[in-house]
């Protein structure tokens, strides 16, 4: 019998099962796909944004109005610093995101593979976990190949939906609502978001560095600047990918959102009203089309005209009206883009929603409804921004898991 069986060698299981065989455990890590950490090679785009120097709470979203900072306080930034660059990782801060200083990935992977097989702990690979059953002080453990393992503690850490390729599926979720967890309903966040204005069509493949907005319900939530990509689809690019948890939720919830673009965020209304009229005094015998090369990405140009409602691109600067000129500068300003949700679990980053906090001992990870199980991970109801706080989370609370299942006295 084992000690502690991890179920789910991704980045939260991988830690927990490293520090418990640390602290003298005997660690049996049950992983369904056919290696550990497929995740972490392709995250960050292969280069695995592996933490961030600035974990605040505010980087973080829960259905809970607990606090939830005991494990990224407890286990924080420097911990997870200091415990990679002892296993050979170098950290490689850029703004107050890191990375593996040789900037890949499979580095992170590589040091904690090895570390795992230095400590011996017994890795099954291709073995999914179907069921958890008490037995008086132990628990037994059912995969789908028909072996059981039998152990005193059992860490839990199946992750989030996102990214089914990555051996996510919602099997976690049926494993701890069996185990009297409540599940906040998911929904996938950091992705894509869908719009069918045939806007986004027209400007396919162009990238526009800008203010987006996210507004649920005619209500402002959420402001991010940076580069928005056009799809056929939608919208993406990393302010969306923060703003995609509001366009999901408010799907999940039936309510109607939509992204505002300021195009031009640098100046006010008032200032593109003027900046048009200089243009006009200045070239008022080009086309509308024509008045804003050189100032605007030519891509973006006809759906702002056609989107201020002027029907001919053909017609000469100078004979706008007042009226034009106003919506045109409204348009850059407020372009509005519906939402119809996301791409989905399939493209996302991140799962939002999960078991329920106030359910976890947060100082331990260590469940309130079942003795001797710890959770952790992306399964929490807890999901962060883009910039290594999703990381972060599943190594701190991988890491107090670890620390204190393996401590014989403690449930
Ligand atoms: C494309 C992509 C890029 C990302 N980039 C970043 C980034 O740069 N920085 C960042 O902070 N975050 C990033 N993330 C998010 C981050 O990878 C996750 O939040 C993190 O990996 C969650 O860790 P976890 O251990 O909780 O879950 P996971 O890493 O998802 O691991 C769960 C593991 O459990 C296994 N499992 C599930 N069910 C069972 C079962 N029943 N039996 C046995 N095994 C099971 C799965 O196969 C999986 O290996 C990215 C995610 C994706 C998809």
């Amino acid at each position: 019998m084992a000690d502690i069986v991890v179920i789910g060698g991704g980045a939260s299981g991988i830690i927990a099962s490293i520090i418990a065989a640390r602290e003298g455990a005997h660690v049996i890590l049950l992983e369904r796909l056919n290696r550990v950490g497929k995740k972490i090679l392709v995250t960050g785009n292969g280069r695995c944004n592996l933490t961030n120097t600035h974990i605040e709470d505010k980087y973080y979203h829960t259905s809970s109005k607990d606090d939830f900072s005991y494990p990224l306080k407890h286990i924080n930034y420097e911990t997870i610093k200091d415990f990679f660059e002892e296993l050979g990782v170098l950290p490689l801060v850029e703004g107050d995101k890191v990375y593996p200083f040789s900037e890949q990935a499979s580095s992170v992977l590589d040091v904690l593979r090895m570390e795992l097989d230095r400590l011996n702990v017994d890795i099954k690979t291709e073995t999914k976990v179907v069921q958890i059953i008490q037995k008086k002080d132990t628990w037994q453990i059912l995969c789908e190949n028909s072996i059981t393992y039998d152990a005193s503690k059992v860490i839990i850490a199946t992750g989030g939906m996102a990214n089914v390729s990555f051996g996510c599926d919602a099997t976690g979720y049926q494993l701890l609502r069996k185990l009297g967890h409540t599940i906040i309903p998911t929904f996938p966040t950091l992705v894509h978001i869908v719009s069918s204005s045939h806007y986004c069509k027209m400007m396919k493949g162009t990238k526009i560095t800008c203010d987006a907005s996210a507004y649920v319900e005619g209500q402002f939530i959420r402001k991010e600047y940076g580069e928005v990509l056009f799809t056929e689809d939608g919208l993406s690019g990393p302010p969306i990918f923060q703003l995609s948890r509001v366009a999901s939720k408010a799907k999940l919830e039936g309510k109607k959102a939509c992204i505002i673009l300021d195009l031009l965020p640098s100046m006010s209304y008032d200032e593109v009203v003027s900046k048009i009229y200089s243009r006009i005094a200045l070239w008022g015998t080009r086309t509308i089309e024509e008045l804003f090369i050189g100032w605007l990405h030519k891509r973006i140009t006809i759906p702002i005209i056609k989107y201020a409602g002027i029907a001919s691109l053909h017609m000469r600067c100078e004979d706008l009206e007042y009226d034009a000129i106003e919506k045109l500068a409204e348009t850059i300003k407020k372009f509005v883009f519906e939402t119809d949700g996301t791409r989905g679990y399939k493209y996302a980053q991140a799962t939002a929603g999960g078991v329920k906090l106030s359910e976890i001992d947060l100082t331990t990870m260590a469940s309130k409804k079942a003795k001797g199980i710890y959770i952790t991970g992306e399964v929490l109801d807890i999901d962060g921004d883009c910039g290594g706080y999703n990381l972060q989370w599943a190594w701190s609370t991988g890491y107090l898991a670890g620390l204190h299942a393996s401590k014989r006295n403690e449930e």
